[in-house]
């Protein structure tokens, strides 16, 4: 069967010569091998996270690590910032492992600002928060630098911070935004299969987690530092990825991060074009749209051109492409786009025919 290419916001299209790392012959994980591959990789991980800290890889989605990082950190209560899917889930994963948690929820499209959170954090009941940067299912991204702003009044209140979907895309400083944990999985814009996620935690982090005492073991922060001290994970680690990661990190840097980022804008403005060609409004608020996806608004919200979004959906497929007919509650009267990973303008050509060409049959 055809391959019919990626373009929603994750899975993203890998390319054969990730795929080709991806399947080097194993090597043990305990071995000088593997631990030269992630010594190797290290400090290109701590520059592309800004780091100084030790940058660990858990071998799960990035599930796995947001539920760790309050199983680790979480010991009063959690402010869970809602802005859409992702983020909304987070505050039900707190409660589903026990944890006291309050919702702090914006309408979807909306970005959560520092005020808000000040607001609550003033109460004094929060010692963690939980939240989104580039919420994918509205593509809408919360200015992070403004709410991080926020952790010199509040010293003690974990900020546990997902990038999954924009990490490599734009900068973000770990050690200058000065938060606690931030975290990727690898299937969004570092264009890596999915199954790795990479993250890196505070000093403060990493104390505080020490003294939690039913934080398990699979997602124990204090021992993925421990092992990666080591070059090292606490159990066996996907090498495949290991190996897929490293590929992509020697492309990054030989692009060179600028222009990765560069370019990222500069494909979703491609897109951004396109639908306000075709009389289309974006969904998120004005000023705060994601640059690593396009959620077009399709009624949602009052505004612009409203299409079948299935038939938009099944038209473009039938072109070679996949689009997202809409996530959540804003399926059909939103769709998205994805331009994250290795997309060029050059690459994005044929999907924004494909999108042309599916608008007149429309
Ligand atoms: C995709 C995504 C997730 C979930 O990742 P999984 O790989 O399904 O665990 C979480 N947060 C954001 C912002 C995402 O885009």
């Amino acid at each position: 069967m055809a391959h019919v290419k990626l373009h929603i916001p994750g899975p993203v299209e890998v390319s054969e010569q990730t795929f080709k790392a991806f399947c080097s012959p194993m090597i043990g994980h305990r071995g000088q091998g593997y631990k030269d591959l992630v010594a190797k990789i290290q400090p290109q991980l701590q520059t592309l996270l800004g780091t100084k800290q030790l940058v660990y890889l858990s071998t799960s989605s990035a599930w796995g690590v947001m539920e760790g990082a309050l199983r680790n950190l979480t010991q009063k209560k959690v402010l869970n910032c809602m802005k859409g899917a992702f983020s909304d889930k987070w505050f039900d994963v707190a409660k589903r492992c026990g944890k006291e948690a309050e919702a702090l929820q914006v309408p979807w499209g909306s970005p959560i600002r520092a005020e808000a959170i000040d607001a609550r954090l003033a109460t004094g009941q929060f010692d963690s928060l939980t939240l989104i940067h580039n919420e994918t299912s509205t593509g809408t991204m919360s200015p992070v630098a403004e709410i991080a702003a926020l952790k010199a009044k509040y010293p003690d209140v974990m900020f546990i911070v997902d990038a999954v979907s924009s990490m490599t895309a734009l900068p973000l400083s770990f050690d200058a935004l000065g938060i606690d944990v931030l975290l990727a999985g690898t299937q969004k814009a570092f264009a890596l299969p999915p199954g790795l996620t990479v993250f890196t935690c505070s000093p403060a982090a990493l104390a505080k987690a020490a003294t939690a005492k039913d934080r398990g073991y699979y997602f124990d922060f204090v021992e993925f530092e421990k092992n990666a001290k080591e070059n090292m994970t606490p159990s066996t680690p996907s090498i495949s990825h290991t190996y897929a990661l490293a590929s992509k990190l020697d492309e990054f840097f030989a692009e060179g991060l600028t222009a990765r980022y560069a370019r990222h804008t500069q494909t979703n403005q491609l897109i951004r074009d396109w639908a306000a060609k075709h009389g289309f409004t974006l969904f998120p608020e004005a000023g705060f749209e994601s640059i690593t996806l396009n959620c077009v608004n399709n009624g949602a919200k009052p505004g612009g051109r409203i299409v079948d979004a299935a038939k938009l959906q099944k038209l473009v497929k039938e072109q070679g492409f996949l689009i997202d007919g809409g996530y959540g509650k804003i399926k059909g009267t939103t769709f998205r786009i994805s331009n994250m990973g290795d997309e060029t303008p050059a690459s994005m050509a044929p999907l924004i025919a494909a999108l042309d060409g599916a608008m007149a049959k429309l």
